[in-house]
């Protein structure tokens, strides 16, 4: 047997999992086929299935200490990625305690149904465990988070991830004032990954604070190269996006001047976007964070401003400098006069509180053009360029030079 990562290869006809014996892990069955075998009590082995990619296997050590309760022999070479009691366990005790006690009613339930079912039921038919079994545990969702998660591990170590950059512009002159990082993960198979479908297993498996590091250090050279290569521009900035687990990171502004200084940029050229939730959902330590990031001369961005529940006058008990008015409002803002009170009032407002607005999202010259009357001192949206890689950037950069 050899193990790389999680992942576990047995040959043909090896035995996966012994009846009877203790049992730690559960497997998904990544290739490769397996027979499951019960030893009844007279001595009589029965197969009660066969399973393949995708299923889950020997799930009820994950559930309790008990001896397992059949064989599982590979029928052909298999792959299988390993779950662990303690990794369950973890992610399991930092689920909802709601959730918790609800799937560990159910898996108990399950176990007892499995165990009487064996004695009972006739070999050929589907069992009714069997049948709870593929409900329950096929599972996609759950399943596929898993293997997710587990891809992640793997692209953090190998660095699989590279960043595009989106310029934002100048409202007023439409002069380059610096760029927001967005981060698209390049999987070893599946190709390019945009972040709404990891970011949130990302954070989920706390990947996130490894992930955050390497774009705070790939986003700061690149700045860094851009400034070399083009000094006719004025300081640019860098925008960089966070979630709440960044903060718990005791070096988390210290890692970002450290990068900054690395490469002799100062701390104004650095925005820390994140959003209004994030503030919301646990103010106090937020508020600590960014007023010690603040503090050093970072600046702080609200992402998708508008969308959260937060009020303006809650806003003011935070150190922050710009807002960023959610893709949403400018969309809508040529048919929506609503749209458009919003956005004139964010920018009034936010200004009278001293802070900056980007708007995102611009695709048209008309959301251009009614930004700029209403005094948007930022924009950044597809009208001037989508986020592209770093050679992309360069040939934006000396078009605008
Ligand atoms: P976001 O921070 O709100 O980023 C803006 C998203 O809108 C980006 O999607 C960008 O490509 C897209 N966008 C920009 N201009 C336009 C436009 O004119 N029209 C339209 N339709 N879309 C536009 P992307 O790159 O897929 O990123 C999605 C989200 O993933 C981001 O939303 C951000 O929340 C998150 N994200 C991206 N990179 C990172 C990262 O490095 N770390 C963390 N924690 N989150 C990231
Ligand atoms: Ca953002
Ligand atoms: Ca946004």
């Amino acid at each position: 047997m050899k193990n790389e990562n999680n992942l576990k290869t047995f040959g043909a006809g090896h035995t996966i999992i012994k009846q009877g014996d203790e049992g730690h892990s559960a497997y998904i069955i990544e290739e490769g086929s397996v027979d499951i075998l019960v030893e009844k009590d007279n001595g009589l082995v029965q197969l009660i299935g066969t399973r393949g990619p995708g299923s889950l296997i020997g799930e009820m050590a994950l559930v309790d200490n008990k001896p397992r309760t059949a064989t599982i022999k590979a029928i052909e070479d298999c792959t299988l990625l390993e779950i662990t009691k303690n990794d369950f366990e973890s992610r399991l005790s930092s689920t909802d305690p709601v959730v918790h006690m609800v799937m560990n009613v159910i898996l108990t339930r399950y176990r007892d149904m499995i165990t009487r079912s064996h004695i009972l039921r006739a070999p050929q038919n589907n069992t009714p465990s069997e049948d709870l079994e593929r409900n329950f545990l096929n599972d996609t969702n759950a399943v596929d988070e898993i293997k997710l998660t587990n891809d992640l591990k793997k692209s953090v170590q190998n660095q699989d991830f590279i960043l595009h950059y989106q310029p934002i512009i100048n409202t007023q002159n439409n002069a380059i004032a610096g760029f927001e990082a967005l981060i698209r993960w390049n999987h070893p198979t599946k190709g390019l990954i945009y972040p709404d479908a990891f970011i949130d297993t990302a954070e989920a498996s706390d990947l996130i604070t490894e992930i955050s590091r390497w774009v705070v250090k790939e986003s700061c050279e690149f700045l860094s190269r851009m400034q070399k290569q083009f000094p006719a521009f004025n300081k640019l900035f860098m925008s960089v996006n966070f979630t709440a687990k960044d903060f718990d990171v005791p070096d988390f502004k210290d890692f970002i001047l450290k990068s900054l200084k690395h490469n002799n940029l100062t701390a104004d050229q650095f925005h820390i976007e994140i959003t209004e939730r994030l503030l919301m959902d646990d103010p106090t330590n937020a508020q600590n964070a960014l007023q010690s990031c603040r503090e050093s001369g970072l600046l702080i961005s609200i992402d998708d401003f508008g969308t959260g529940y937060s009020s303006l006058s809650y806003l003011h008990a935070f150190p922050i400098d710009i807002l960023k008015i959610d893709r949403s409002f400018i969309t809508h803002m040529e048919h929506d006069k609503s749209s458009q009170g919003l956005v004139s009032s964010i920018i009034s407002l936010g200004h009278n509180m001293g802070m900056s607005i980007i708007a995102e999202g611009i695709e048209e010259e008309a959301q251009h053009e009614a930004l700029k009357k209403l005094g948007c001192d930022k924009i950044q949206g597809y009208l001037y360029s989508r986020p592209i890689p770093e050679n992309e950037m360069i040939k934006f950069l000396q078009a605008a030079s």
